[in-house]
């Protein structure tokens, strides 16, 4: 087993300066065929991806520099599958699910059906809530080096999405960022800490919006 730790950028919501320029790095593309190197990664991802709860897992987010993801396989959500050097061919546009605009109560969304938030394992405690295609057309390579280009919905669509932006160095708060700057949507969401109080959770909520802040300003550089 190759289990590996995720590289997070907080973690209890104490931000990991360090890991901060890794993640935010493009990743290296995949040649065929693939080294020993490339297979230890496929590896790591299929040993974390077991172990822990998630639904999909970057090469970057454990600590690899190359272009390749493991997610699950199709929106049954049953079994993962390795995507190497993935690209988006099409984005439908009319198949874009919006984010919340404005900050909601964090413990009681309303119209939670209709509106897109996303978690990241590298950025825990945390929703990001900001629009996301629900229909695109895609191509990547499979362990053996077969191309394929399939077209992916709903959930499938959003993790491809997800880890996609991950190998190209942009996270989910890049993404919440960009969408509050062009399209005036999105928002942060805290989640866990249930048992905590309501003055401790208002507490973590400030917490995060400074860590929220503390990206943005740190990402204009
Ligand atoms: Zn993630």
């Amino acid at each position: 087993m190759a289990y590996k730790k995720i590289v997070k950028i907080w973690d209890d919501l104490v931000i990991c300066k360090s890991n901060i320029d890794f993640l935010t790095s493009k990743t290296n593309v995949v040649k065929f065929p693939l080294t020993k190197y490339d297979k230890k990664i496929i590896k790591d991802l299929k040993d974390t991806a077991d172990r822990i709860d998630c639904a999909g897992i970057a090469a970057n987010q454990i600590g690899h520099n190359k272009r390749i993801f493991i997610g699950y396989s199709d929106n049954s959500l049953e079994s993962y599958k390795i995507y190497i050097n993935p690209l988006i061919i099409l984005k439908y546009q009319n198949s874009i699910v919006p984010g919340y605009k404005n900050e909601i109560d964090h413990y009681n969304r309303e119209d939670y059906e209709n509106h897109i938030y996303e978690g990241c394992l590298s950025l825990p405690n945390a929703e990001f809530s900001f629009p996301r295609y629900h229909k695109i057309k895609v191509q990547y390579q499979t362990e053996d080096g077969k191309n394929c280009t399939e077209t992916l919905e709903q959930f499938h669509s959003q993790i491809f999405q997800h880890e996609l932006d991950h190998l190209d160095g942009k996270t989910i708060a890049h993404r919440c960022i960009e969408s509050i700057k062009n399209r005036k949507e999105g928002t942060i969401i805290l989640v866990g800490y249930k048992e905590k109080s309501r003055e401790q959770l208002q507490k973590k909520i400030k917490t995060l919006h400074n860590n929220f802040q503390y990206l943005k300003d740190y990402f204009k550089r």
